[in-house]
């Protein structure tokens, strides 16, 4: 059987931005993967997103449709509960991937707060971890910020050389990603300022075709807000 090294990315993509792509190409090059699922949030547990999760997975399909090996994953879209990335990985398992094919990708940022994960520490034994640097946050403090995790660190071009018994490891992939966050995309939104290559342009054009982050209700219809609203509409609510 060929060797299978499934990346996965997954966020809240309120919207999708080129600093999402360039984390998970970054992990794509520097630990070879052959695949690339981009799995979104339905119910992101300690938020709650602006766009509905039908833009947000909309606009996740749209920016992967032209990157070979990239899918937009619906694993999570069904799910109505908090969606824990522990839980997702263990249906990776039941899918059929051993923890040693997967590779979860995960900015500097998001990996610092590791520790109060649901089911840390076991969820490190579920996947690799790919942790990519973004713009305000190196790699390289993560080792002393979470001592205890620093064993299990390797740098992906001196992976060849490390084993460490018990389980897979935490790469560190020094990078360069978009400075640029979801927050700050809804915020150039709100004010009125474009958006232009902070997204791809296919993305762009969703954003603004259906008014989303904007804060005037213009151009904004019901279906946009999901399918309450547009059954309120239906029944003359709206
Ligand atoms: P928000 O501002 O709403 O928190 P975000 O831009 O941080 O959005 P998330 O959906 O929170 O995006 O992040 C999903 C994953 O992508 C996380 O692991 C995060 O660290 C990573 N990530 C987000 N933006 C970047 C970036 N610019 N560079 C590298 N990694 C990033
Ligand atoms: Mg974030």
């Amino acid at each position: 059987m060929s060797l299978r090294r499934i990346g996965i990315l997954g966020g809240t993509f309120d919207p999708i931005h080129q600093g999402h792509l360039d984390a998970g190409h970054a992990a794509e090059v520097s630990l070879r993967l052959t695949e690339m699922f981009v799995v979104t949030a339905s119910v992101p547990p300690h938020r709650t997103p602006v766009a509905s999760i039908y833009h947000r997975f909309a606009m996740v399909a749209l920016a992967v449709a032209g990157r070979e090996g990239w899918r937009a994953s619906d694993l999570e879209l069904g799910l109505g509960t908090p969606s824990f990335t522990t839980d997702t990985l263990q249906r990776f398992h039941q899918r059929g991937y051993a923890a040693s094919e997967l590779f979860f990708v995960i900015g500097a940022d998001a990996f610092a707060e590791i520790e109060s994960w649901k089911d840390y520490p076991a969820i490190l034994d579920r996947a690799h971890f790919a942790v990519v640097s973004r713009a305000r946050l190196g790699v390289g403090v993560l080792a002393d910020r979470l001592p205890r995790l620093a064993r299990r660190m390797v740098r992906p071009e001196h992976a060849a050389a490390v084993s460490v018994p018990g389980g897979p490891l935490i790469f560190l992939i020094d990078a360069p990603t978009a400075d640029v966050s979801s927050t700050a995309i809804r915020q150039r939104r709100a004010s009125g300022e474009p958006v232009t290559g902070l997204v791809p342009p296919i993305v762009e054009q969703h954003i603004e075709r259906h008014g989303l982050y904007s804060l005037t209700e213009a151009g904004r219809r019901p279906e946009d807000r999901g399918p309450a609203a547009a059954a309120g509409r239906l029944h003359g609510k709206a």
